[in-house]
């Protein structure tokens, strides 16, 4: 079979694709309910970008395969739930981070941490979704959970061009929220509006920390791709009671500027999403609205298609803000 393997040698982390043999696949432990899937559709998200390039310190043991989410067919199956022919998708669990992942001909991992293929959704098109926009899903819900509704203020998505941004862009605008769309690409300007955005906000405009511990009350909520300061900024943006849902950091960790009062003085929240350790249920559930909620001729739009081949020098791109929308491997 043929995978991407990470080695780490005294003259740094590479990534190539090799022909490997299959019995390489992880063992797992005794009692391990293992499941064998025909990988078909694989996709480049952030923490990819880091275990193709041995940032972060997200992989412990070389040589390793990344790939934190793919989609497939079971070829066999420990797990009583999964038998041959069923079609399957896996996002989390830190598989391509702490367990060989989706960049490869096939994978093994635990049958707890499969998903069946959602309905409604083709294996391509729930890895157009994959983990980044699944995630976009769980930050939706989470601000809905916490009072959002449509009709009410613009909801600031950040980060909007790249993965997680697109989907929640064209989620929301689905939805019939307003929203403002924060790019540091100008040029990004078309696709995020075909995508639903109504209002482009220059990057540049919330990059740095807050001036000031309040600002007007412009937003009804943010979903967050950037962290660091832009979050900082937002907070102090967000109408009484609104909230931001932090989904990543591909602007830095620490919320530079930011300050308790739009917490103490507007109710304002931030509310943390984790894709990676999300229980089966409500995994299920954020499933279930994707294929309600996003909706899908929108997702050819988001997609470039890749190659195995392709994934070191796009996962160097991704860290770096160069790729628009989610990048999709056929294998
Ligand atoms: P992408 O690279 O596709 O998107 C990130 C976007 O952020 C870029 O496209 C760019 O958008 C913007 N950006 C990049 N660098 C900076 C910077 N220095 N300052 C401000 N904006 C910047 O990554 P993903 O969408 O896949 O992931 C985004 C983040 O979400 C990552 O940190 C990732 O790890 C995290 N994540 C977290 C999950 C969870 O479970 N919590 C799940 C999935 C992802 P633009 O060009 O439009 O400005």
């Amino acid at each position: 079979m043929r995978a991407i393997i990470v080695n780490k040698t005294d003259s740094g982390v590479s990534a190539a694709v090799e022909d490997i043999d299959e019995a390489r696949l992880p063992a797992g432990a005794d009692g391990d309910q293992l499941v064998t899937v025909k990988v078909t559709h694989t996709t480049l998200n952030y923490k990819d970008g880091l275990c193709l390039t041995g940032g972060g310190g997200l992989v412990r043991d070389y040589p390793h395969v990344p790939g934190i989410d793919f989609a497939g067919v079971v070829e066999a199956s420990d797990d009583p739930r999964y038998a041959p022919g069923d079609e399957v998708v896996l996002t989390g669990w830190r598989v391509g981070e702490v367990w060989w992942g989706g960049y490869a001909d096939k994978a093994r991992v635990k049958g707890d941490w499969l998903v069946p293929l959602p309905k409604g959704l083709s294996a391509r098109q729930a890895m157009a979704v994959g983990t980044a926009g699944f995630t976009s899903m769980l930050a939706v819900m989470a601000l809905e959970a916490h009072g959002m509704a449509p009709g009410g203020k613009p909801v600031l998505v950040t980060g909007a061009a790249g993965g997680v941004g697109s989907v929640a862009v064209a989620i929301l605008a689905n939805l019939g929220y307003e929203v403002a769309a924060v790019t540091g690409r100008p040029e990004q300007e078309a696709y995020l509006k075909s995508l639903g955005a109504s209002t482009i906000v220059p990057r540049s405009d919330l990059a740095d920390a807050p001036k000031r511990p309040l600002g007007r009350e412009t937003y009804a909520g943010c979903v967050d791709a950037v962290g660091g300061a832009m979050l900082a900024h937002v907070m102090t943006l967000l109408q009484y009671g609104g909230s931001a849902a932090a989904v990543g950091l591909a602007g830095g960790a620490a919320l530079e500027g930011a300050t308790v009062i739009p917490f103490l003085l507007r109710g304002a929240n931030i509310l943390g999403i984790d894709s990676v350790m999300q229980p089966r249920e409500p995994r299920l559930a954020a499933w279930d609205r994707v294929a309600t909620d996003l909706p899908l001729a929108k997702l050819d739009d988001m997609i470039a298609e890749a190659s195995l081949e392709d994934l070191p020098e796009l996962g160097r791109s991704i860290l770096k803000g160069g790729v628009r929308g989610r990048v999709v491997v056929t294998l």
